[in-house]
């Protein structure tokens, strides 16, 4: 088996980054055939990751099966699948110096395979989808795939519902997807064994993002409504690492979460379990929290960003997980969501602009699907206005 996923800092990862940096002027010299295009689109995508992330340089990456990642949310380098994110993204510059006149293709899709789960989490943005049978047929969801695959998708984000509650099922997607699109769980962890992340670690898994809403037992167990959940979550991230996945645990920072302290004692729990990424993600009025006030205040997103920078940043943080912070990145650049860079396809086949900005669009398995990513980008994000 291959060495377990490792996180890179320091002198190898400057090593990493040059290299990252040379095999984007590879890439675009052989798009262009030409070295001052090549270098322009190598100086464009640099100047847009520190617009996006704030953060003069990629500081961390996580080694894993031979490739180097600096986020759960895309594919990892060197690959085809990044190259052709990469061309995309340049497909978005004014001046188009990328792709000869391709749209620009999304990045990943976050897709729900099942309408059960096994929690009823306080904040939950799929209730009113959740339920005791699914509501497609293995076949359907292969129909389903078959759609994102011509829509020429690298990277997918298993979802639910609880996907770990259609287990076989997953299983059987996701060989048929690792095979040419990076493949992530998003999971609450329930019942993940070792025996389980090994059979998705076959199937063509690269990670898990696994929910964890406080670093205090008691009070992640009360978010969750589940007193088990908090083991479930330790024990998932175990039985990942193990079996050779990255492991990302992602956070719903709520109003009464947000503090300095409970970010960094987040970090050092994360630290300490091993893990690779956080992914924080800010509450939004949907599902169980539609008609409440959740949304974070100035004052609380200025203390997650200083987080996120200093975690990604500060030598003193050098041995903690990389930090991805997307409410950041789209203050900065707009939605990446409604078919800009992704968006959520719910476990009934209706197309979302994500996962917090419900309204279906159309259904993949009713209608074009390359309609409705159309449609979903003219009316864009109910929250986010793109600013590129
Ligand atoms: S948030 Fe996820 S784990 Fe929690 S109830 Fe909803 S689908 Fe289940």
């Amino acid at each position: 088996m291959n060495k377990l996923p490792a996180l890179i800092w320091g002198k190898r990862a400057a090593w990493i980054r040059r290299k990252l940096h040379f095999n984007i002027v590879k890439i675009m010299l052989r798009e262009h055939r030409s070295p001052l295009k090549a270098l322009k689109a190598l100086k464009h995508l640099m100047a847009f990751r520190r617009k996006q992330q704030g953060l003069e340089r990629i500081f961390k990456f996580v080694k894993s099966d031979g490739r180097y990642f600096w986020s759960s949310e895309v594919p990892g380098f060197p690959s085809p699948r990044l190259a052709h994110v990469l061309k995309s993204e340049l497909a978005r510059h004014p001046n188009n110096t990328g792709t000869n006149g391709r749209p620009p293709a999304m990045i990943t899709l976050i897709w729900g395979i099942t309408n059960r789960c096994p929690l009823s989490c306080s904040h939950c943005y799929d209730w009113e989808n959740i339920e005791a049978t699914d509501k497609l047929s293995l076949g359907q969801l292969f129909e389903v795939l078959r759609c994102f695959e011509g829509e020429g998708l690298k990277h997918l984000q298993f979802s639910g519902g609880e996907p770990l509650a259609r287990f076989s099922d997953l299983t059987a997607l996701l060989r048929e997807a690792s095979k040419r699109m990076d493949c992530w769980l998003l999971t609450s962890g329930f019942g993940l064994s070792a025996e389980k992340a090994h059979t998705l670690k076959q199937a063509g898994l690269l990670g898990a993002n696994i929910s964890l809403d406080h670093w205090d037992e008691e009070k992640h167990n009360a978010f969750r409504n589940n007193n088990q959940s908090f083991e479930w979550v330790k024990k998932a991230a175990r039985n990942c690492k193990e079996a050779g996945l990255m492991v990302s645990l992602s956070l719903c920072a709520t109003r009464a979460f947000v503090s300095k302290e409970n970010l960094f004692a987040y970090a050092s729990l994360a630290k300490e379990w091993g893990v690779h990424f956080i992914r924080i993600l800010e509450p939004r009025a949907v599902g169980s929290f539609a008609g409440q006030e959740v949304h974070l205040n100035g004052e609380s997103i200025s203390v997650i960003a200083a987080f996120f920078h200093q975690i990604n940043s500060d030598p003193a943080y050098k041995q903690f997980p990389i930090v991805n912070y997307f409410g950041y990145h789209q203050r900065e650049i707009g939605c990446m969501g409604a078919g800009n860079r992704y968006l959520y396809v719910d476990a009934n086949g209706e197309v979302h602009a994500c996962p917090f900005c419900r309204g279906s669009k159309g259904n993949v398995l009713k209608a074009s699907f390359t309609e409705t990513v159309k449609a979903i980008r003219e009316t864009g994000c109910h929250f986010f206005k793109n600013q590129e």
